[in-house]
């Protein structure tokens, strides 16, 4: 099958299995994103949305963020972890927002990520997000399922499978797939090494099913056998004792 018709099918897939889909990053503001967005790297999105909470009470626009230390910055979102370069990043992104955009978050794309902080993935989800405008957002989950399924061929790297998902997902859709692989990566396509593939919607598209199925059955058989093993050593010992 070729990727084109592989990734339109599983868009209706999965269209069909998450019909309402948004960012699970909570903001109000485009630049409450960009500051959202910065804090989840290597953190999850609910610690993230709890932490904002404080940052927003403190500092509820961007010139009131662009004028604090980035250390009292630091001291609330440490939280998220790497809170020194999260801290520096979002200050110096809210001061340049407020010197050079008038206080306003671009809605283009190379503008965004002229930004401190903010790469191809934050720029996209800030285009499709709060612009509306085509975007394809390479996270953990996007790379991880289009790997598995065929979209992309053993391919890690985030901007290129962003650049070949470009070639077989339609733009209007690109932003809410996107939300949907995230949505399938933490329910069901999981990073363990054996996903819950029984309770997929994709299984017949799916390029590694038919593997991650082998090693499933072997797996089970592992398991049996070891089972067995020691059922008979039990066995083994039992008999001997009542020879004693
Ligand atoms: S069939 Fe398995 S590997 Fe393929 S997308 Fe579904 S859960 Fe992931």
């Amino acid at each position: 099958m070729r990727k084109k018709e592989r990734a339109a099918i599983v868009i209706e897939r999965l269209k069909e299995a998450y019909p309402d889909v948004e960012c699970t990053l909570e903001y109000d503001d485009a630049w409450k994103l960009l500051v959202s967005v910065r804090l989840a790297a290597q953190c999850t999105d609910e610690r993230v949305n709890v932490v904002v909470q404080g940052l927003y009470e403190k500092y509820p626009g961007i010139r009131e963020l662009a004028a604090a230390e980035p250390e009292d910055i630091e001291a609330i979102v440490k939280p998220c972890g790497l809170g020194h370069s999260k801290a520096r990043d979002i200050s110096k992104a809210m001061r340049m927002l407020r010197d050079e955009y008038d206080c306003r978050v671009p809605d283009d794309f190379d503008e965004l990520m002229k930004l401190p902080g903010v790469g191809r993935k934050s720029a996209n989800l800030v285009m499709g997000d709060v612009f509306g405008k085509p975007a394809i957002v390479t996270d953990t989950h996007c790379i991880r399922l289009c790997n598995r399924i065929g979209l992309v061929d053993d391919e890690k790297d985030p901007k290129k499978v962003e650049m070949a998902l470009w070639k077989i997902i339609p733009p209007e859709e690109g932003n809410d797939f996107c939300h949907r692989l995230v949505y399938h990566g933490r329910e069901v396509c999981t990073a363990r090494t054996t996903p819950y593939c029984d309770k997929c919607v994709l299984r017949d598209v799916c390029k590694e099913y038919p593997k991650l199925e082998k090693l499933k059955t072997q797996k089970a058989k592992r398991v049996q056998a070891a089972k067995t093993t020691a059922t008979n050593k039990g066995k083994t010992a039992k008999t001997k004792k009542e020879k004693k």
